[in-house]
């Protein structure tokens, strides 16, 4: 089972900001701002390139949960930035779908 897996699965503990029915937000273990959130969903799927048209529903909620944990962690009103890396080339090093939710402070555009 992947470490998200085991997450979601309350194997590995997390601090959890937002969870319901199909997915569950937990601050990441390594910040890269104030607060850094990840979005997963409770089931398995290693990434967008590998989503498939029956993900449809839980890739919308993903996105829907990141506006709550917005909302939830006051990043909301001054803006946040939702990521979600693919593979080599984005630095994708989970291979469990998750959407960062990246606030708190000014970020560059575009990513390095
Ligand atoms: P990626 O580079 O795949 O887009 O992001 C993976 C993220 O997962 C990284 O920001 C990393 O800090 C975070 N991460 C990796 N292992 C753990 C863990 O065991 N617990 C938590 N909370 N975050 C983790
Ligand atoms: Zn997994």
């Amino acid at each position: 089972m992947c470490i998200f897996c085991k997450i979601a699965n309350k194997e590995i503990p997390s601090k959890v900001v937002f969870e319901d029915e199909h997915v569950i937000a937990f601050h990441d273990v390594n910040p890269q701002a104030p607060t850094h959130v990840l979005v997963i969903p409770k089931r398995h799927i290693a990434g967008i390139a590998q989503a498939a048209p029956e993900d449809e529903a839980v890739l919308g909620r993903l996105l829907l949960a990141a506006r709550q944990v917005a909302e939830k962690t006051g990043i909301a009103e001054g803006g946040f930035r939702t990521v979600v890396n693919s593979g080599a080339n984005a630095g994708q090093t989970v291979f469990h779908l998750h959407v960062h939710v990246i606030g708190g402070r000014p970020m560059a555009w575009p990513p390095g």
